[in-house]
């Protein structure tokens, strides 16, 4: 079987700087893959040249056995690989509810930001956002929201463009402890409810630990490990890499 999405030798430099290094990654459809490593490692790089908001410098990125190396951003999120930033990126002044609805016409491009959402966009706009609990704050300015809240509703506008693949680019930052276990039941939930394979960063090692069925494991822009849960935790290297003994 191949994998859903992978890379193949992604190398990403900054002019002096090798941010991404040769980095092969492979993604099964229906799994959750976490991305770890210290700052600074990568990981948002990586990120960036699977979406398309940066071309690597040498590499392929493929999805569903389809290059995707040359193609922009939005054209990368019609094949159904969509993502999620580090910072939310809602829409302060707009409501809730116009926040879900404006994430689907993007994809549209400006056609469909022209036209107005449809019934079944509005239906799945209220089922979402009831799903991850706005459901009573749909009228309210999303600046309002707290960040957790607006993490939230940044999850429901990602599931409003109808992933295959969700990239989550730490997810878990600056959420509480008791909307990280929430955090963690969508997720999987989504998963297993949805189909969305999930390929995401993370720093709260026991959220990642927790969610993740494989982990990816970068350093100074290389892949130094690869594995399970149990595997990651008990491997010297990354214990060298996080503790800096590299
Ligand atoms: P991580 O997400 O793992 O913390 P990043 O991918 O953000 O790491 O950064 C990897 C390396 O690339 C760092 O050395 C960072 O300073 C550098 N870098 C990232 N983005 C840029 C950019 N746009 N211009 C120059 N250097 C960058
Ligand atoms: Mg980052």
């Amino acid at each position: 079987m191949s994998p859903q999405l992978s890379t193949d030798g992604v190398t990403k430099r900054f002019g002096g700087v090798t941010a991404v290094d040769d980095v092969d990654i492979e993604v099964e459809q229906g799994e959750i893959v976490g991305l770890i490593g210290p700052n600074g490692a990568g990981k948002s790089t990586l990120f960036n040249c699977i979406t398309g908001a940066l071309t690597p410098n040498s590499g392929t990125v493929r999805l569903d056995g389809e290059e995707l190396s040359e193609l922009p951003e939005h054209a990368v999120a019609q094949q159904g690989l969509i993502r999620m930033f580090q910072h939310t990126r809602v829409y302060g002044e707009m409501t809730v509810r116009e926040n879900a609805l404006v994430s689907t016409a993007e994809d549209a491009g400006l056609a469909g930001s022209l036209t107005p959402p449809g019934d079944s966009t509005r239906e799945r706009a209220s089922e979402l956002l009831e799903y991850v609990g706005l459901g009573g704050l749909t009228d309210v300015k999303a600046g309002r929201l707290s960040f957790g809240q607006q993490k939230l509703l940044e999850f429901a506008m990602a599931l409003m463009r109808e992933p295959d693949v969700l990239l989550m680019d730490e997810p878990a930052g600056g959420i509480n402890p008791a909307k990280l276990n929430q955090l963690i039941e969508y997720i999987r939930d989504v998963n297993s409810e949805r189909s969305v394979t999930v390929l995401l960063i993370e720093h709260n090692m026991e959220f990642v630990m927790e969610v993740a069925d494989r982990i990816y494991v970068l350093a100074h822009g290389e892949t130094i490990a690869e594995g399970s849960p149990t595997e990651i935790q008990n491997n010297e290297r990354v214990l060298d890499a996080y503790l800096g003994r590299e």
